[in-house]
C-alpha cells in the first residue's frame, strides 16, 4: 500500500495534453486512483476528467478540491489508460474520443446480457434511399442513420447502429415514429468459435534462422524487455511457426499475447493454427463479432480465461492482464490504419507503444516490411531477423513480366495475354488451379460517352459510377447512389446511342473466361460476392476444396491463403496504383505484388506468377518481379529521404469538410493560416487543395498536407488551435497524423 497522495493531476475529457491539478477531499482519500472519472470545476464549470497521476505536491499555489468521484472503479487498467493518453496527445484527439476507441461499446454500456434490440428497414431500399436525400441538408443526423441502414443486408444492432452512425439514440428514434425503421428484440447466438473441429499440432523442429529470431524474442520475454523485432520472410518461411513457439514461451512463464492479423486473413484458416495448438486458451476479435460475442471475449480476456487474443486492428486495445508478447502479422497492410474516424491510429504503432507500456517484446512480421519498420531496423531501433528460405520447401515461385503493350499490338484483347491464357489452359489440362488477380483501383467498369468522353458520374459524390451487370445497374462506391437501366443518352452533352462500357471488371474477366474455356469452373470474390456475413469465407473453403478451377478477385484474395493446388498467379493490371499521385504508391505495388507472388506455389509443386503491365520496365515492377526487396529499400528510402517524406518527417493531413464550398475552402484557409503561425518554420505547410475524392454525399472535401520534424509540436499546436480557432459550425475538421494516402 502506498500512502494516501493529497494531490492529482486530472485530464479533462475534451483534452489533449494538459493536466491540472486538483486536491483529494479527505472523504475521497484512498478511493481515487489512475484513470478514475472524477467531476472537476473549472474555472467555476463542472467539467468531467480522468485522474492521470496521483502526486504528493501540486504545481500551483490555489487548488480546488475534487468534486466528485464518479465511477470508483476505472475502466482500464493503469497500462491501457498511459496507451489511451498518448494516443490522445500523438493522434491529436481528445481524450474522451480515444476512450470511446480503447472500449467496446458493449463494454461501455451495460449491455443486457443475451438480449437486444435489433434495428430493420420498414420500407424499400429505394424509397428509404430517396428519403435520405430529402434529410441529408435538413437533418443529417437522421441521413447518417439511413447510410448505414441501406448498406445492411437485413438489420443491425441498435448498439452497433448507434456506434456507426455516430449518433444518438433520437435520430433513430424519430425514423421510427415515422414508420421507416422498425426495432425488435432479439436474443444473440453468441460464441464465434463452435462447432469448428480442428486437429492438435505440436512444435515444429525450428530451421536455423527461425531458431535464431526465436531465441532473440524468447530472452526478452524472459527478461519482461520491450524490443521490437522486424520478423522479416517471405510467405511460407515459417513466421507464424515462430510466433506460436514464442506464444507458447510467453505462457509457460504465465503471460498473455496479443496477435495482430489484417481482418482479411482473419479466416478460419488462421484461426485453426492457434487454435490447434492452444485449444481454447483463445479469444477472436473482428469486427464481425455481435454485439454480444465482443461483449463476452472482452470480458473473458479481462478475468485472464484466455490468454491468447487473435484479432484486427482494435484488439491492441484488449485488456489482457499479464501482457507477454504482442505480434503484428503483416505489419505493412494498410488495413492497420484507422483513416475514416477519429483518433486516425496505426495499430502497428499502436502496438509498439503498448509493449513499450507493458514491458515487452513485440514482433513485427511481413514478406514486405513497411519503409518505416524496415527504417528502424536498419538504424537499429528494431532488431531484424531474416527468413530466407521457404520453410515448407516449396520453391519461390518463377516471375514473368508479360509486356501488355507488345501483346496489344500483336492483336491481344487487352485483358490477357497470350502467355497467360496458354499458362491458364495447360493448368487446367493437369487439374491445377489458378487465381487471377485484379487491382482494386482498375476493376471498375464505367460508362463514357463516346463523343465528349464524359464519363457517368454521381450526382453527390465526385467519383464515376460503377457498372454491375448482374443488376443492370450504374452504382456509386462511396454512398450506395444507383442508376438503373443505364442511360442510353449522355448526361453531358445529350446525344443518344453514344454510351459505351469501359475498363475492366472482376464480372467482366469472368464471362471472358467462361467465353474462352467453356468448362472452366470459377469463383468470384469481390465486394459484390462477399456483401454477406461468412460469404468470403464460404467462397474460399469452397474454392481450397477445389469447387472450381479459377479464383477471381481483387485485392481481397491477396493476402494470407494457402492453397496448396494453385500454381499460376496472373496479375492482370499491375499498373494501377502507380498511377496515383501519392509517395507511397511505388511500396503499395511493390507490397502487391509480393502478396500475390506468395499465393503461387504453396504445395509440393512449384509455382508460377506472371505479372501483366504496361510499364515493363518501371522500376519497382522490375524489382518486385525480382523480388529483392533490399534492392528495393536501399532505392526508395533515398527517395524519401530527399524529398522529405516519412519516415524522415512526420506529416499530417488535415480534413475539412461541408456543404457549402465557399465555406469549406475559406475555413480551410483560415485554419491554415493560424497553424501557420503557430509552427516552426521547420514544418512545411502546403497549400489547400481538393481531396482526391472531392465530394462525397453532397459534402466538399478540401486537406492540405502539413510536414515537419517527428514530436509533438505539431499536436500541440493543434489543441492549441482547437481552443482558439471558432470552426464555424457546418465545416468539419479532422487531423490524420501519419496517413495512409495523401491523396484520398
Ligand atoms: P509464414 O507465416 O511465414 O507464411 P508459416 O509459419 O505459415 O509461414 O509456414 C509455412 C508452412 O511451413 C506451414 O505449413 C508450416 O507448418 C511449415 N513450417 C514452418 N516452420 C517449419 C519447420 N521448422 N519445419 C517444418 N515445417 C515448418
Ligand atoms: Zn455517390
Amino acid at each position: 500500500m502506498t500512502l494516501p497522495s493529497a494531490y492529482a493531476s486530472v485530464i479533462l475529457e475534451l483534452a489533449i495534453h494538459k493536466t491540472l491539478d486538483y486536491r483529494i477531499p479527505d472523504a475521497l482519500q484512498g478511493m481515487v486512483c489512475r484513470g478514475s472519472r472524477v467531476m472537476v470545476p473549472v474555472r467555476g464549470t463542472p467539467r468531467v476528467g480522468y485522474v492521470f497521476e496521483l502526486k504528493d505536491k501540486a504545481e500551483v499555489s490555489r487548488v480546488m478540491p475534487i468534486s466528485e468521484l464518479l465511477s470508483p472503479e476505472p475502466l482500464l487498467t493503469p497500462e491501457l489508460f498511459e496507451l489511451a493518453v498518448w494516443m490522445a496527445s500523438y493522434y491529436c484527439t481528445p481524450l474522451a474520443t480515444v476512450l470511446k476507441t480503447l472500449l467496446p461499446s458493449s463494454v461501455r454500456g451495460k449491455a443486457k446480457e443475451k438480449q437486444q434490440l435489433y434495428v430493420m428497414r420498414a420500407k424499400t431500399r429505394d424509397q428509404l434511399a430517396d428519403i435520405c436525400r430529402q434529410l441529408r441538408a435538413k437533418s443529417p443526423a437522421q441521413a447518417s442513420v439511413l447510410d448505414v441502414m441501406l448498406q445492411v443486408r437485413r438489420g443491425m444492432l441498435l448498439t452497433e447502429l448507434l456506434e456507426e452512425a455516430e449518433t444518438s439514440q433520437a435520430p433513430i428514434d424519430a425514423l421510427v415514429k415515422k414508420g421507416l425503421l422498425a426495432i425488435d428484440i432479439v436474443r444473440i447466438d453468441r460464441s464465434p468459435l463452435v462447432n469448428e473441429d480442428y486437429i492438435k499440432t505440436k512444435p515444429k523442429r525450428l530451421s536455423p534462422d527461425q531458431q535464431a529470431a526465436h531465441d532473440k524474442i524468447v530472452q526478452a520475454i524472459e527478461d519482461k524487455r520491450f524490443e521490437v523485432h522486424l520478423l522479416h520472410g517471405v510467405t511460407g518461411s515459417g513466421k507464424t511457426e515462430v510466433y506460436l513457439q514464442a506464444i507458447e514461451k510467453a505462457l509457460d512463464k504465465g503471460l498473455g499475447s496479443i496477435v495482430l492479423v489484417p481482418e482479411i486473413a482473419l479466416t478460419a484458416q488462421t484461426i485453426e493454427r492457434f487454435r490447434s495448438r492452444f485449444d481454447d486458451d483463445i479469444a477472436v476479435l473482428h469486427h464481425r463479432l455481435s454485439h454480444g460475442e465482443r461483449h463476452d471475449e472482452w470480458h473473458r480476456i479481462q478475468r485472464g480465461e484466455a490468454s491468447i487474443v487473435i484479432g484486427a486492428r482494435s484488439a491492441i486495445f484488449c485488456p489482457v492482464p499479464k501482457l507477454g508478447l504482442v505480434i503484428v502479422d503483416e505489419e505493412h497492410e494498410n488495413s492497420y490504419k484507422q483513416s475514416e474516424l477519429t483518433p486516425s491510429y496505426h495499430a502497428r504503432d499502436v502496438a509498439v507503444m503498448r509493449g513499450k507500456i507493458s514491458n515487452c517484446p513485440v514482433i513485427l512480421g511481413s514478406a514486405t516490411p513497411s519503409l518505416e519498420s524496415y527504417h528502424n531496423a536498419v538504424t537499429g531501433k528494431y532488431t531484424l531477423s531474416v527468413l530466407h528460405s521457404r520453410a515448407d520447401a516449396a520453391a519461390i515461385p518463377k516471375i514473368t513480366v508479360v509486356n501488355m503493350a507488345a501483346d496489344r499490338e500483336r492483336g491481344g484483347g487487352g485483358t490477357f495475354s497470350q502467355a497467360l491464357l496458354d499458362g491458364i489452359a495447360q493448368r487446367h489440362k493437369v487439374g491445377e488451379q489458378v487465381i487471377l488477380f485484379l487491382n482494386r483501383r482498375g476493376y471498375h467498369t464505367t460508362l463514357l460517352c463516346q463523343v465528349c468522353s464524359s464519363v457517368v458520374e454521381c450526382p453527390h459524390c465526385d467519383v464515376a459510377l460503377t457498372f454491375h451487370k448482374d443488376e443492370r445497374t450504374l452504382c456509386c462506391h462511396l454512398c450506395g447512389h444507383t442508376v438503373s437501366p443505364p442511360p442510353s443518352l449522355c448526361p453531358t452533352c445529350r446525344k443518344a446511342n453514344t454510351m459505351k462500357f469501359r475498363g475492366v471488371g472482376t464480372q467482366q474477366v469472368e464471362k471472358a473466361i467462361h467465353a474462352i474455356f467453356p468448362d472452366i469452373r470459377t469463383i468470384r470474390v469481390d465486394a459484390d460476392t462477399t456483401k454477406h456475413k461468412g460469404s468470403h469465407q464460404k467462397l474460399l473453403r469452397e474454392f481450397g476444396s477445389g469447387k472450381a478451377d479459377v479464383l477471381i478477385g481483387t485485392q481481397m484474395i491477396a493476402k494470407g491463403l494457402h492453397f496448396p493446388q494453385v500454381t499460376l498467379v496472373g496479375v492482370l493490371n499491375s499498373d494501377g496504383a502507380l498511377n496515383i499521385p501519392d509517395f507511397r504508391a511505388s511500396e503499395t505495388v511493390f507490397q502487391l505484388i509480393t502478396q500475390v507472388a506468395g499465393r503461387s506455389g504453396r504445395g509440393a509443386i512449384a509455382g508460377e506468377v506472371m505479372i501483366q503491365t504496361m510499364m515493363p520496365d518501371n522500376r519497382v515492377i522490375q524489382l518486385a518481379s525480382q523480388q529483392d526487396y533490399n534492392a528495393f529499400f536501399a532505392e526508395e528510402i533515398e527517395v524519401r529521404k530527399l524529398f522529405g517524406y516519412p519516415p524522415f518527417t512526420q506529416m499530417a493531413k488535415v480534413l475539412f469538410t461541408g456543404a457549402t464550398e465557399a465555406l469549406v475552402a475559406q475555413e480551410a484557409e483560415r485554419y491554415r493560416q493560424q497553424l501557420v503561425a503557430l509552427l516552426p518554420s521547420t514544418f512545411e505547410v502546403n497549400p489547400v487543395l481538393p481531396a482526391g475524392y472531392a465530394k462525397i454525399k453532397d459534402q466538399f472535401r478540401l486537406q492540405f498536407l502539413v510536414r515537419g520534424p517527428k514530436g509533438f509540436v505539431l499536436s500541440r499546436a493543434i489543441e492549441e488551435l482547437r481552443k482558439q480557432h471558432q470552426t464555424v459550425k457546418e465545416v468539419r475538421v479532422s487531423v490524420d497524423i501519419n496517413p495512409i494516402s495523401t491523396y484520398f
